[in-house]
């Protein structure tokens, strides 16, 4: 008797907008790859904020869905098309499907080929957390030397990995965190002033001899904007990411003027892989820097994919670190 391949495999499917509790593993059928499309055996997959916004409904998302943003494994199959990749190569990717689950789809062009040496739970955390810190660093404001920084989360995935591209450019960098736990990891980044979030604005502008920072790159949102905007220096550059605890309500643009012809903006990771070029350019400098040492990833915890609803209950009550990854 021959072995028949498998024709469905684990997925975490929610059928209904809610809290955690509705992210339950079901079987599914393994999907086909599509032209162009590849199939890839997930060994990691990225926990992100945006899951839980897409989770909750706070971003439209259609039900029922699997979740998952991000993930790096192996092809396990090539749709019409492919060329220049084999099956058994090692991949990863933060576009295509959903990627809590044993088998994702991905666009045979997103699929970033990952370097021997570098772990499936590493290379997981490339591709969304770590594209998104270089972008902020490279292309949305360039902070260097003789540049004071603040960054909010400084012991989270993105943040850690901010902080340390923000150093190798030769910015200060301040930070906010909730724990002393926390506090000890944002200074193992390298963050030169870790603060806690209680009267932030006032401790930044000490900070600063009164004159406040040239750009906030805030992933918190909603508690920590305000603030952030008076933490800015004349002709600063807010720089919104995120919504960690919620997102901003409208604003009033009149408040730019008030504080010094400030900068405000509101940029996400698509809008910055836009042709081939950035699309290597970001993830290899991350892969170079992660080989040659220069560039810690940390893994703050991994969890077996029938826990994703835990992973999300541990993220939004804040008590995580770095990056979180699934393990089907
Ligand atoms: P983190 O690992 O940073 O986790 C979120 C952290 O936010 C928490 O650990 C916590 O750190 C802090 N936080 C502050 N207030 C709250 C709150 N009320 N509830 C929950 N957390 C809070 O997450 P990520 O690194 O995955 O993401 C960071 C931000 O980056 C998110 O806003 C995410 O949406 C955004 N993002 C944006 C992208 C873009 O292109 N625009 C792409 C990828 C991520 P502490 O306890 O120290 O305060």
């Amino acid at each position: 008797m021959t072995d028949t391949p498998a024709k469905t495999a684990k997925a975490i499917v929610a059928a209904a907008p809610g809290g955690p509790e509705v992210l339950q593993l079901q079987e599914v059928d393994i999907p086909a790859p599509g032209p162009g499309q590849l199939l890839v055996k997930v060994a990691a997959a990225g926990v992100n904020v945006i899951e839980t916004y897409e989770r909750s409904g706070i971003y439209k998302t259609a039900f029922p869905y699997t979740p998952g943003s991000e993930a790096a494994g192996t092809v396990a199959a090539l749709g019409e098309g492919v060329t220049g990749i084999a099956e058994g190569a090692r991949v990863a990717f933060c576009e295509g499907s959903r990627t809590y689950a044993e088998y994702a789809l991905v666009p045979a062009e997103a699929a970033l080929p990952v370097p021997e040496g570098v772990s499936f739970e590493v290379a997981g955390a490339i591709p969304l957390q770590g594209m998104t810190a270089h972008y902020l660093v490279n292309s949305t404001l360039a902070a260097g030397p003789g540049h004071t920084v603040l960054t909010h989360a400084g012991a989270g995935g993105v943040g850690l990995i901010l902080t340390q591209l923000l150093k190798a450019r030769g910015a200060r960098v301040v930070t906010t965190v909730s724990s002393d736990e926390k506090e000890a990891l944002a200074r193992a980044a390298g963050a030169d002033e870790v603060l806690r979030y209680e009267g932030f604005p006032e401790k930044v502008r000490a900070l600063t001899g009164g004159t406040g920072v040239v750009v906030v790159y805030d992933g918190v949102g909603r508690d920590t904007f305000d603030g952030s905007l008076s933490c800015l220096r004349r002709r600063g550059m807010m720089v919104l990411f995120g919504g960690a605890s919620g997102q901003v309500p409208p604003f009033d643009l009149q408040r730019l003027n008030a504080g010094g012809s400030l900068f405000v903006t509101r940029p996400k990771l698509a809008d910055h892989l836009l042709t081939a070029e950035e699309r290597q350019w970001r993830p290899r400098e991350l892969f170079d820097a992660g080989l040659a040492g220069s560039l810690d990833i940390r893994i703050g915890a991994t969890y077996p994919l029938a826990e994703a609803a835990r992973a999300h209950e541990d993220l939004q009550a804040r008590r995580t670190t770095g990056k979180l990854v699934l393990v089907p």
